[in-house]
């Protein structure tokens, strides 16, 4: 049995972080399914479900190697883009309990300032403006 899997896999490409990232999707959806009542609501899900499964098993049973290769390179990369966008937004969220972050009304540059200090004069870092807050 296991000669025959091994065997049935040759050549193709197997399991990736997209495959892995679509059957979690589905796995999500068929948990969000289940508090859903509304019938078409249900089938949308029920449908989508499906959908992702059946690509990731095209794509895991794929010979084409080079280009689910690519995907998953795109997939990482997009990947990647949120992680980096999630953590920056959890730091900001940390900081707001102790800082102000004020946009400098010049350039843009966000600047974080210590709270609880009165009104304060702010010196932009990058194109020097100075300009008045309170923090
Ligand atoms: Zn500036």
């Amino acid at each position: 049995m296991r000669e025959k899997i091994a065997r049935f896999m040759q050549g193709r490409y197997g399991v990736d972080q997209f495959s892995n990232f679509l059957v979690m999707a589905a796995v999500v959806l068929m948990v969000l399914e289940m508090f859903i009542r509304i019938p078409l609501v249900r089938m949308i899900f029920n449908t989508v479900t499906l959908v992702l499964i059946v690509y990731a098993y095209v794509r895991i049973l794929s010979k084409n190697i080079n280009k689910r290769y690519a995907e998953n390179e795109t997939f990482m990369r997009y990947y990647g883009r949120f992680k980096n966008f999630a953590a920056r937004k959890k730091a900001h969220m940390v900081q707001r309990r102790t800082h102000h972050i004020y946009k400098c009304p010049n350039c843009k540059q966000s600047i974080r300032v210590p709270k609880g200090k009165g009104r304060i004069a702010i010196t932009c870092p990058r194109c020097k403006t100075e300009f008045i807050k309170r923090s």
